[in-house]
Order: C-alpha cells, then sequence, then structure tokens
C-alpha cells in the first residue's frame, strides 16, 4: 500500500528537514505512511540565475514570485486521482481541524509556497483552495505547509500509537479538551481532582465533559456560538446539562380575565374603579398583571405556568392577594440563584384609564419583588374596541422578563 502523498512547490526544501525531527510525523515516514515529495522551486528558475522572481508590475516594495517556473514545477508533478492543491496564502481560509480530517481521505495533497512578497495573481488558479495558518504574515508558506503535513498526518490510520486520542481533542467537535493531568499526584501545592482519581468512570466522563463546555465557553466562546455547532444533537445535550452556565434566560407570560360584575378591580395591587362598576372575575383576585409577570418568570426557567404552582381547585388561594403570589414564585425564582434583570408589561383595557394608576402599580410590585421600579415597564394600550379587550369583555395582559443568573 503506498502512503499519503504530498508534493510541496517550495523555494526553501531544506526547512522540510524538520519533518525528519518531528516524532510521529518522522515514524510516519519511515513506515510509508506518508511520502513528501519536495519540488525546489529554483530548478524551474528562468536563464543562467535560475531566476523565479521579479519586480511588482506598478511598483512596489520587495519581489513576486512569477507564474512560469511555479506552472513548470506544477506540471512535472504526477497527480493521483484524489489530489488537491492548496496555496499557501494570508488571504485564504483560515485552516480548520475539519479541513485536515476533509483532506486525509485523499491521496495526495500539492503545496504551493509563496514567497517574499507574494505570488504572481495568475498563480491562484493552479489551486483548489487557498489556505492561511492564522490571521498573521509569515515570510514564507514553508510553515503553513510544515503544519499540514504535520497536522494531517497524524489523522492518517497508522500514524498514532493510540487512535483513541484522536475522539476527544480540542476543535473535534468545536469544544476544546478538558484539562490533562498525570503524575505526580501533587506538584508544588497543585494537586490533580479528586475525580480523576476516583475509579469512577461515568463521574470522569461528565467532569470532563463540563470542563470541556466551562474551558470553550472561557476561552473560545466563539466556537460554541458557531451554528453549525448549535445545530448538532450533541451541543444540545451539552447546552442542557450546563444550563448552569447560561447566564441569561427570558420568560413570557400572558394573562386575561373576564369583567363582570360584583367583583374588586385590581390590576398591580391598585384598587380601580371601571365607569360600569365592573371588576375580574378569578379565582383568586384575578389581578392580570401580577399573573402575566408570575408566568413569565416561572416560563424562563421552563417552570410551567401559575396554575401549576396554586391552583384554581384549591380553596387556599381563593380570593388570594397575587402581590402575595408573585412574592412565592420570586422565593422560588430566587433560590436557585436567578436574579431579575428587567420585566416589561403591556395592560390590554378599554376603560378605565390605567396610566394615572402606573406609578403605584409599580411601586407595589418594585417592593413585593425587591427590585428598583425602574427595571418595571407597565404600559398600557385600548384595543381600539376590537376583540374581547375592546368589547370589555375582559382585560388581558403581556409581560416579558429578563432573568440573569448571580
Ligand atoms: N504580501 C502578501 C504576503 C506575502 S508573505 C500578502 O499580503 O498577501 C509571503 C508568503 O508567505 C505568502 O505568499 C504565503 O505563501 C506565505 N504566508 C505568509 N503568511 C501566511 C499565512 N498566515 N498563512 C499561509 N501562508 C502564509
Amino acid at each position: 500500500m503506498s502512503g499519503f502523498n504530498f508534493d510541496v512547490i517550495t523555494l526553501f526544501p531544506k526547512a522540510f528537514e524538520l519533518i525528519n525531527n518531528l516524532g510521529v510525523i518522522t515514524r510516519a515516514l519511515d513506515k510509508n505512511l506518508i511520502d513528501v515529495n519536495l519540488h525546489d522551486l529554483r530548478e524551474y528558475g528562468e536563464g543562467s540565475y535560475r531566476q523565479v522572481d521579479d519586480k511588482p508590475y506598478g511598483g512596489g516594495a520587495g519581489m513576486v514570485l512569477k507564474p512560469e517556473p511555479i506552472y513548470k514545477a506544477y506540471e512535472s508533478i504526477r497527480k493521483l486521482p484524489q489530489s488537491k492543491t492548496l496555496l499557501m496564502t494570508p488571504q485564504g481560509k483560515v485552516l480548520k481541524q475539519k479541513d485536515l480530517a476533509r483532506w486525509s481521505t485523499l491521496d495526495q495533497i500539492i503545496i504551493i509556497c509563496g514567497q517574499y512578497e507574494g505570488f504572481d495573481e495568475r498563480i491562484r488558479c493552479l489551486a483548489d483552495e487557498e489556505i492561511s495558518i492564522g490571521d498573521y504574515v509569515l515570510s514564507g508558506g514553508e510553515i503553513p505547509a510544515i503544519s499540514i503535513i504535520n497536522g494531517l498526518t497524524r489523522l492518517l490510520p497508522g500514524t498514532l500509537g493510540d487512535p483513541d486520542s484522536l475522539i476527544d481533542e480540542s476543535h473535534n467537535s468545536s469544544l476544546l479538551e478538558y484539562p490533562q493531568y498525570t503524575r505526580p499526584l501533587t506538584f508544588k501545592d497543585m494537586k490533580v481532582p479528586d475525580i480523576l482519581v476516583s475509579g469512577n468512570h461515568e463521574e470522569i466522563k461528565s467532569w470532563r465533559r463540563r470542563k470541556s463546555f466551562e474551558r470553550t465557553l472561557e476561552r473560545r466562546s466563539d466556537l460554541i456560538s458557531n451554528e453549525n455547532y448549535k445545530k448538532s444533537p450533541q451541543s444540545k445535550r451539552i447546552i442542557k446539562e450546563n444550563n448552569q452556565f447560561m447566564k441569561f434566560r427570558i420568560g413570557n407570560g400572558y394573562d386575561i380575565h373576564r369583567l363582570v360584575e360584583d367583583r374588586d378591580l385590581i390590576i398591580g395591587g391598585v384598587k380601580l374603579h371601571h365607569p360600569e362598576n365592573l371588576g375580574l372575575d378569578g379565582h383568586s383576585d384575578a389581578d392580570v398583571l401580577s399573573h402575566s409577570i408570575m408566568d413569565a418568570l416561572l416560563g424562563a426557567l421552563s417552570l410551567g405556568d401559575i396554575g401549576k404552582y396554586f391552583p384554581p381547585s384549591d380553596e387556599k388561594w381563593k380570593n388570594a392577594d397575587s402581590l402575595f403570589l408573585l412574592s412565592k414564585v420570586i422565593d422560588l425564582i430566587r433560590q436557585d440563584g436567578w436574579e431579575i434583570n428587567n420585566i416589561d408589561s403591556v395592560l390590554v383595557a378599554e376603560r378605565p384609564k390605567i396610566m394615572p394608576h402606573i406609578k403605584l402599580m409599580k411601586k407595589n410590585i418594585s417592593e413585593i419583588l425587591n427590585i428598583d421600579e425602574n427595571l418595571i415597564g407597565i404600559k398600557a394600550t385600548t384595543n381600539e374596541k376590537l376583540g374581547p379587550e375592546g368589547r370589555e369583555e375582559g382585560i388581558s395582559c403581556h409581560s416579558v422578563v429578563l432573568l440573569e443568573k448571580k
């Protein structure tokens, strides 16, 4: 079986002597798992000076690689059936682990290394892909090429002692690797985490998964927000398992109560007067504003709705003061370390006028929730005589809350 072929066009073939002293890569060469064929650009240079570069048209600093020697060198390379040509350039796509994995199933990679100020633009059409190894500029394409040879070779079957070591490592699943330790157990007062010496493999696995996630969040949160990653079923599981690392949760609540005779009209703990002496019907005091805020709070933490905590079937909550119920809900939310970032509510009522009472409603709610009044927004609108609110059959309220983990 012949190995994976790297064909490199370079003005500095000696730079590749490094791969003869590079552990895993050197062993792969010795075992014929890879062949690295160096094509010295100088040999394809022109004239007695074997010229490979020239001054740029239009002026400017430095020299640019001429197209003819690179084309000649390229044409001299025997192409295998599954072959790709990569051009090393800081203008290319930044190299990712998934690119190495993708190329590792080919037979051959041809790498063109630039030098000096770069290369004639017409060289670009030889390349299937233009690759950069990072957002910085090196003096030549040799170190980028060695990086690719190195990274790709260790993915080839038979190169690594333990192929399992490829599974968990950084960038494979868009997550960085968890912290690793080896002997001694304590070094300069730094101790290996107990869990790793516990022998409990399930717990070790879950600790590693959690650390991996935390580490990525701390160092490279851009990898977690990557859209592809978010879509993967694995990320859903990890995000769920690691809800404790979520900093914000949003919740939305809605409530409507019927307007009837012989009932009080209480909104946000304020007793209002309806011109037809109507009030809100319900098991408790039917305070739609407090109810919709409670639902939004519970919704933000996926805890269900108020019906679950204060069921209408329970006599205990008959005519209950909804502000009291709200105080119970906020206790539940705070138990888990969450705090209100802000609340925004909108009441929908044709009559009576709500505006004059908003200040007092805010005061009541901010006192019960023990938060600043400025964090509470209460607005009111009519429904333009449309729908149940417009026909004065009822009054409704929508609320949104944002919770922040403290
Ligand atoms: N003036 C050029 C850069 C020339 S650097 C420009 O602005 O695009 C000289 C050569 O080094 C490049 O042609 C390329 O082959 C190589 N090189 C430099 N930085 C690189 C990087 N980050 N990734 C890949 N190749 C790079």
